[in-house]
């Protein structure tokens, strides 16, 4: 919301002063966090950072069509820029600034080596239409992660295109759809299973591919329910979309069993890869009879993925899927890499191409750069330190917080609402109070098989003190909402952050995308008719 610069008011004029806020301040400043204007109310008009020379008088040629009023861009110092930038880079919590507990999300440690690999000029620098003799060392890097990739995961085949996960599940169901295809199935097998506690994107990718979705309950213990699979399991499936471990942070005990009677009843077994961290190095997807997977680089491998950032979705493939894999591949002729682009190349019908070039390089770098600092044991270790830590994270709490499953947990602690039951409390109050500790908040509501889900991953790069703060911060905040007399301080929270409770719906219904200066409002402002 845009907040008007009347400096004889002061700033903060427009914020809620009410008795549960930290005390409004003069300029609108909390301590050291600057209330930022936009760019275009800090402008002054005609003010300018550079000194440029006048430009020559040159005949105009624009046939009338030269602007005849301002440009509107606002006029700065190189100060204020700097000024404005700097501030504005320091208003988002990040990986790289305390816990960052989100759940289903994973990456949190992003080496260091990792940007600067990826930063040297031979590969920063690249173009994807260089001449394949000038990028001979690139294909390799890509051949090597592949490798990499075949090796944990015992798949024989990878496809490396795919730009995200989601994408990866849309190569997978498509090497899928294609092999149905082949066996003159795809007609009739037009259904996909997916678990009701799948990602969004499961049932989304196999929609989109014309499959009708539907969902197979879970069991008590947060796992697939077996029997209920196994009544599902008919010659109309096409294939089962699973997550493992699930987005409750399991690990489906009955993977083998449910894999088995999916190839029994003749459907293909899609892995979702995105909990990859938990199990790298200790389990290898192909031994449990997956067909295909993808791998989140920007989950499991590093690559700093908040805020959506790019990410990178391979795709492992089983023998019998290989053959559908998208070009292009990187295939090594005597000493000599090159791009194939055709099925020439493999033994196969591609399913054509998924995506421009050959992939992320850019995740595929650091994706290389984290496995080979990490080594073999290295990445067994990620995983066994991601389990543990969230098993620590469950087991320091489960006396003031509800766990939603009984028993250990594998990357990620996942804790339903019953004990917030009538405290008036909710998660997301509970959530909005760990703003003003200092905190990101978890992921919430989600899984949605869990009542008010509060989901935490806290990966396995948090050093031990700094969990404990965040689990004595928890328990302080779990003890005060049970105490039955903080529910006005939870609803009011945050209440140290500069913006309050913001109505996300609303700006994401209705953003505001375009400033105007205040003496010329925009007709039928959003925000006016919300308060209307
Ligand atoms: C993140 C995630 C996805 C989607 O991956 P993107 O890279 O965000 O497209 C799919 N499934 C699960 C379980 C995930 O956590």
């Amino acid at each position: 919301m845009v907040q008007s610069l009347d400096r004889s008011q002061g700033r903060a004029g427009g914020l809620a002063a009410d008795a549960s806020a930290a005390p409004a301040t003069f300029t609108g400043n909390r301590a050291l966090q600057i209330e930022e204007p936009l760019i275009f109310e800090m402008g002054q008009p005609g003010r300018c950072g550079v000194d440029l020379p006048e430009p020559p008088k040159v005949k105009d040629r624009l046939n009338g069509l030269k602007r005849a009023g301002e440009i509107g861009l606002p006029g700065l110092s190189e100060p204020q820029v700097v000024q404005h930038y700097t501030r504005l880079s320091q208003k988002n919590y990040a990986i790289d600034m305390g816990v960052y507990p989100l759940g289903s999300c994973t990456m949190k440690h992003n080496p260091r080596i990792n940007e600067k690999v990826a930063r040297l000029p031979g590969i920063g620098d690249l173009h994807p239409l260089q001449p394949v003799s000038t990028v001979q060392g690139a294909l390799e890097l890509i051949d090597r992660l592949a490798h990499w990739l075949k090796a944990l995961t015992g798949m024989p085949a990878v496809a490396m295109s795919p730009a995200a996960g989601a994408h990866g599940e849309m190569c997978g169901m498509m090497a899928i759809a294609a092999a149905l295809e082949a066996r003159g199935e795809r007609v009739r097998r037009k259904v996909v299973l997916a678990p009701e506690s799948a990602h969004g994107t499961n049932p989304a990718t196999a929609a989109a591919l014309g499959f009708t979705v539907k969902p197979i309950p879970a069991n008590e213990r947060g796992r697939v329910d077996l029997a209920a699979l196994k009544a599902a399991l008919g010659p109309d499936v096409a294939a089962i979309m699973l997550t493992n471990p699930n987005t409750c942070g399991l690990f489906e005990s009955e993977i083998v069993e449910i894999s088995k009677a999916v190839h029994d009843a003749g459907a293909f077994f899609y892995c979702d890869g995105a909990n990859f961290n938990a199990i790298v190095g200790r389990v290898r997807p192909g031994d449990l009879g997956v067909d295909c997977m993808h791998i989140n680089l920007h989950k499991t491998f590093s690559t700093p993925h908040g805020g959506g950032g790019p990410g990178a979705g391979p795709v492992v493939l089983s023998a019998a899927l290989a053959p559908y894999a998208p070009y292009p591949w990187i295939v090594k002729d005597g000493d000599k890499w090159r791009v194939a682009e055709d099925g020439a190349a493999v033994d196969g019908k591609p399913l054509g191409r998924l995506k421009a070039f050959h992939g992320q390089m850019g995740m595929f770098t650091r994706a290389l750069s984290y496995i080979m600092s990490h080594g073999a044991d290295g990445l067994k270790q990620v995983a066994e330190d991601a389990v543990l830590s969230a098993n620590y994270v469950m087991a320091s709490l489960q006396d003031v917080m509800t766990p939603a499953f009984e028993g250990p947990c594998m990357h990620e602690a996942l804790f339903d609402d019953s004990f917030l039951k009538d405290t008036g409390v909710s998660t997301l109050d509970f959530a909005k109070a760990m703003i003003d500790e200092g905190y990101h908040p978890m992921t919430m509501y989600f899984p949605l098989v869990v009542h008010g889900a509060m989901l935490i991953e806290p990966t396995e790069s948090q050093a031990k003190e700094d969990l404990d703060l965040f689990i004595a911060a928890l328990r302080s905040l779990a003890e005060r909402a049970k105490s039955g007399t903080a529910e006005e301080e939870f609803k009011a929270a945050p209440r140290f952050a500069p913006r309050r409770r913001l109505d996300e719906t609303l700006a994401a219904r209705k953003p505001v995308l375009r400033w105007r200066p205040s003496n010329n409002p925009p007709e039928g402002d959003p925000m006016k008719q919300a308060a209307e």
